[in-house]
């Protein structure tokens, strides 16, 4: 069962991160069907006694009593804004151009500043230092893949789906056969529900306001998947990254063509489905997630035949009817029928998948693209987005908050990052296409915004905008010829595209300008910023050649994945996730062989040394600025769990996907080709986001983890003690 369990973990792993994507997530189907059982995480499992206590403290914040009365007559306000990924650097430029008028005015009249970053600057760390105030070793998160000691295996740091059995573990029931057979019929009713658990520890900020009776909105914040339940109802929110689609991924589309190429059975973050059109029409599928309501044991048994994994998804039939002469086509999809015009995208379409016959159905929405109507037929579906009104798996607190948002701008992305770089990288979109996309993101998550504005009348709105983030990792190349991924021809023509979002966002600050009154406090914040990546480091390689990571006799290096195949008995260091290195040591790793204390000590102070010494053989440049010793620069109770050494790369490098998910290619470093071109998992120094306030800001050296304190300051409410910055107005 536990081997089972790693295994499909680490298959969810290989398809996400390398050529990445596709998690089969029978774990997650579980609890889709569960549909009620869902939400209430066992969300003290796992805490130390010191988060215990701090969240154990909560009940007894006291505000002072006129700050109270301000904040429910809405005489005080905070306005956060958090946009993904906006650079220090582009701001600062495009300012000085007088390109962005909004935000110089902003810096003029207020504060304005480099906003520094967490270590690493990855996106759920950074956002948790944000949450909790604390850095990494107060909230647990290090990188977006962990490592379990216990199995050498990577997971995903920031949530985790438990199937029905581990849950009624954590939750300490006698363990049982859950499930509960149907008479007569192949459908199975599990008696304890899964569930998922949002890992990252530590209390959020708005956690702290509840206590102190301030009411909050978040919307769509990183690491708060599912999203932190309110005790109070006083808090709404939605989850953000972290969330996955209806199959439990982080995005998975489906493109359906009459001309599939050599291997697009097998890419990463889609299926490619091979369709004819036979007198016009085409007959296919839309796979939703595993049916774990159907008995297979029992099937298998009466048909004689394995029932295999794609077997045991459910699908909903769709036809579509191609017009014979015209770039149009008509999809018909269960009670739906719409009209697709080529290059244009539809809107929402729900989709209704049947587990259990009049029973159980797990809703969804999708969009279509019809890409070409002849002479190839080339559909493109996004991923099945988990229906924020109707939801399978808990992304609202409360449910009817997701409700509610349906209701006032209609279906929007759920899923986290619902850019589709993964359709561009495997070439299913072109820049075109990929823009289009994103831009039906933006300007959802814009009316999303509008609306929240237009009712935010007291406490705290926190409001989240990833699209920068998703499209300067993905179109960097496009203003960049240097880049080796830049292609003249098709990549010219989009050279402003980052530029022209950037803009986008001035339009809106001025927007939220024009309607600020003098009792609301504006922070907007990125964090982190952005830099090209040029040149992909390859960790495991160089602790391989340099015999710290030792391979089983007969094993080649560009054989091993997930790090099998390593020799545990004489490895003494192993990289896994974008920035982690971790030593093997004795009693916490299963089969460490280095003794903790002076010992590990020793060999992380060699190791880092040597890391900050080496040189790229193509460029002579530094590929790892700083290698940080985790003892050095975390505080807080969850400082022992974090990878030993955090890699601080160069300017262009980052540490390859092939590093984090536990490979060996052949050399140590390569160019990077991939239209993910531009990237931020670099030293943090490198890569500062940007920190605006409409009041003055006395701080020189302002970090995300000062972001809590100030925003618990601007209500009268102190800092806690397990809060390492301070509020940027003392
Ligand atoms: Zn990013």
């Amino acid at each position: 069962m536990r081997s089972m369990k790693m295994h499909r973990l680490g298959y969810r792993l290989r398809r996400w991160l390398l050529p990445s994507v596709l998690m089969p997530a029978a774990a997650l189907a579980l609890m889709a069907v569960l549909a009620g059982c869902t939400g209430d995480a066992p969300d003290d499992a796992g805490l130390t006694e010191e988060d215990r206590a701090a969240l154990a403290s909560l009940g007894y914040i006291e505000m002072d009593s006129g700050v109270r009365e301000a904040v429910r007559a809405g005489e005080k306000k905070v306005l956060v804004m958090g946009i993904d990924g906006m650079d220090w650097v582009m701001t600062t430029r495009l300012m000085d151009e007088g390109k962005l008028p909004h935000f110089r005015q902003l810096a003029e009249t207020g504060g304005f500043g480099p906003l520094l970053s967490s270590i690493p600057p990855q996106s759920p760390v950074a956002w948790s230092n944000f949450i909790t105030g604390a850095d990494p070793g107060g909230h647990g998160i290090f990188d977006f893949v962990h490592c379990d000691r216990a199995t050498y295996m990577p997971y995903l740091s920031t949530s985790q789906v438990i199937p029905a059995p581990e849950r009624a573990k954590l939750l300490g029931f006698i363990p049982m056969k859950n499930e509960l057979a149907l008479p007569f019929t192949d459908y199975v009713f599990p008696l304890v529900g899964g569930g998922t658990m949002n890992l990252r520890r530590g209390v959020a900020f708005w956690q702290v306001l509840e206590a102190a009776g301030v009411p909050c909105s978040i919307f769509k914040i990183p690491s708060n998947f599912p999203p932190v339940p309110s005790e109070t109802g006083t808090t709404r929110s939605m989850s953000g990254m972290g969330t996955p689609d209806i199959l439990g991924t982080y995005g998975t589309f489906s493109f359906y063509t009459t001309d599939p190429w050599p291997g697009s059975d097998g890419i990463s973050g889609g299926y490619v489905y091979p369709v004819r059109v036979v007198n016009g029409v085409v007959d296919a599928k839309l796979y939703g997630p595993p049916n774990d309501f159907k008995d297979y044991e029992k099937i298998e048994e009466r048909t004689g035949e394995r029932v295999s994994y794609s077997g045991k998804k459910v699908a909903l039939d769709f036809r579509v009817f191609v017009d014979p002469e015209n770039p149009v086509a008509k999809v018909v999809i269960g009670d739906s029928e719409v009209i697709l015009t080529e290059g244009d995208f539809s809107e929402w379409v729900e989709v209704d998948f049947e587990m259990v016959p009049a029973a159980v159905t797990v809703s969804g929405v999708v969009r279509f693209l019809l890409k070409s109507a002849h002479p190839e037929f080339e559909l493109y579906v996004t991923p099945v987005q988990i229906n924020a009104a109707n939801q399978v798996l808990p992304i609202t607190d409360p449910p009817e908050y997701g409700k509610e948002l349906v209701e006032a701008v209609g279906h929007f992305y759920t899923q986290n990052m619902p850019e589709d770089t993964k359709a561009l990288e495997h070439g299913v979109f072109g820049n075109e296409e990929f823009t289009k996309q994103s831009g039906i993101v933006f300007d959802e998550r814009l009316k999303v915004f509008d609306y929240e504005l237009s009712r935010f009348y007291e406490g705290l709105l926190y409001f989240y905008f990833g699209s920068l983030d998703q499209c300067s990792h993905a179109m960097w190349r496009c203003m960049d010829p240097s880049h080796p991924a830049y292609n003249a021809e098709e990549d010219a023509a989009f050279a402003d595209y980052l530029e022209g979002l950037y803009v986008k966002f001035d339009v809106i600050l001025g927007d939220v300008l024009s309607g600020l009154d003098e009792n609301t406090t504006l922070i907007l914040l990125s964090d982190h910023g952005f830099a090209p990546w040029y040149r992909e480091f390859h960790l495991n390689r160089w602790l391989y050649d340099e015999g710290y990571l030792v391979l089983k006799s007969g094993m080649s290096p560009e054989q091993v994945e997930w790090l099998i195949g390593v020799d545990w008995g004489r490895t003494r260091a192993f990289g896994l996730g974008i920035n982690g290195l971790y030593i093997n040591t004795k009693g916490r790793e299963a089969d460490g062989i280095v003794e903790p204390g002076a010992e590990a000590q020793e060999l992380i102070d060699e190791i880092a040394a040597r890391l900050e010494t080496l040189r790229d053989p193509k460029t002579d440049e530094r590929m790892i600025v700083r290698a940080y010793k985790a003892a050095e620069v975390y505080h807080g109770p969850y400082k022992t769990t974090a990878p030993d050494i955090i890699m601080g790369y160069g300017w262009g490098y980052r540490g390859s996907d092939q590093t984090a998910g536990g490979q060996i290619p052949s050399s140590l470093v390569s160019d990077n080709t991939k239209k993910w071109s531009g990237d931020h998992c670099a030293d943090y120094h490198h890569v500062p986001g940007v920190l605006f306030t409409n009041r003055a800001f006395s701080h020189r050296e302002p970090s995300l983890y000062d972001m809590a304190p100030t925003i618990l300051g601007e209500f009268g409410i102190g800092k806690r003690e397990w809060m390492v910055g301070r509020s940027v107005f003392e």
